[in-house]
């Protein structure tokens, strides 16, 4: 990719090929220490977990700069703990912090001429992902792996700005088991999700909500973020479920709402006939930070929120930009969200 040709602009939410990327592999009980590498194809044993058994996780983040042109990430190693865990929910080796946080800035550093200059809201969207690897038949965990990451710089994952979607609450598909690996960034769990999301996007809705596994009632979480629900008495609640990601925007999000901005917040389960009861709604994740939810679809009904659907709630929309703003330093960081990649 010829750097002068970047326009920061007109960036849109889609793979680059940059320069380097990062690779570690495990063998024997233990990691080697990992290198940059330009080669962005692997090769792979046909028989490997990843590509029969679903033995395959990733994390999703994003590098930005700042005003006076420092390179910022959001919360890394709370991606490093998450990782560990979505590890040992599929029996997959665990990357050490140390590793995960060498092969985030690695990257980031030998590609630093894409990171994207502050104003345009784009971002050097990074993907560490682990994979299962090596000779296999059966069902079993690999005797090997592979951590890779790579970087894409894109623009704001959602090009007509911060406009209200809509969600079809799921009442048949599920996105994972009550006890699966719902909770686990797996790429299982997105596959799971494809066809209900064409379904839902025939129907004309722009994604889906899904409900709990059990009784279908309770709100769990759209297929690619957490969401969140503003009442009409302004307190702002978000499912509580064992089988949902635990997305670390949506805790920053409950944090900020209560200590910046003096909220109410529940994390609880949320019942679907609550939708009567509800002021505002949104997602929220790293790609897009917070998307307003302007009406969601719900046995054949369509429930619409503030200003008919057509705008982001106030609630939504100063969490919005009080969050964007602490992602890339203009906000005064007083929490150690930020982790400056030298
Ligand atoms: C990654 C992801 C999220 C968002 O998590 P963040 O840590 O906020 O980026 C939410 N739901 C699912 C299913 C995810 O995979």
């Amino acid at each position: 990719m010829d750097l002068k040709n970047i326009e920061w602009d007109k960036l849109d939410f889609s793979y680059r090929y940059v320069p380097y990327r990062f690779h570690a592999h495990w063998k024997d009980g233990s990691w080697d220490e990992g290198k940059l590498v330009t080669e962005n194809k692997i090769a792979i044993d046909e028989g490997a977990t990843t590509l029969h058994y679903g033995q395959q996780i990733f994390e999703g983040m994003k590098a930005q700069m700042s005003k006076d042109g420092r390179i910022l990430l959001f919360k890394p190693h709370e991606n490093a703990r998450r990782f560990q865990k979505s590890a040992q929910r599929l029996l997959m080796a665990e990357v050490p912090e140390e590793l995960f946080m060498k092969g985030i800035t690695e990257t980031i550093k030998a590609n630093k001429e894409y990171v994207p200059p502050y104003g345009y809201g784009a971002s050097l969207y990074i993907r560490p992902f682990l994979i299962g690897m090596g000779e296999n038949l059966g069902v079993r965990p690999a005797p090997e792996y592979l951590f890779c990451v790579f970087v894409s710089p894109v623009g704001p994952y959602f090009k007509e700005g911060f406009k209200p979607i809509s969600l079809k609450v799921e009442t048949f598909f599920d996105r994972c088991a009550a006890h699966g690996i719902g909770a686990a960034k797996a790429g299982g769990n997105y596959s799971a999700s494809l066809l209900p999301l064409k379904y839902a996007r025939e129907e004309g809705f722009n994604d889906v909500v899904y409900l709990d596994p059990i009784e279908h009632k309770y709100f769990e979480e759209s297929g690619v973020a957490n969401v969140f629900f503003v009442f009409k008495d302004s307190t702002l609640a978000t499912p509580k479920s064992v089988s949902i990601l635990d997305s670390i925007i949506r805790r920053s999000l409950v944090q900020v709402a209560q200590e910046d901005f003096d909220l109410t917040v529940e994390e609880r389960r949320i019942h679907v006939d609550e939708i009567s009861e509800m002021a505002e709604a949104g997602a929220c994740g790293t790609a897009a930070v917070i998307t307003p939810v302007g009406s969601l679809g719900y046995n054949g009904k369509i429930y619409r929120f503030y200003a008919d659907g057509k705008e982001a709630g106030p609630i939504t929309n100063k969490l919005y930009k009080h969050l964007s703003a602490l992602h890339v330093g203009d906000i005064e960081d007083t929490r150690g969200w930020l982790e400056e990649v030298k």
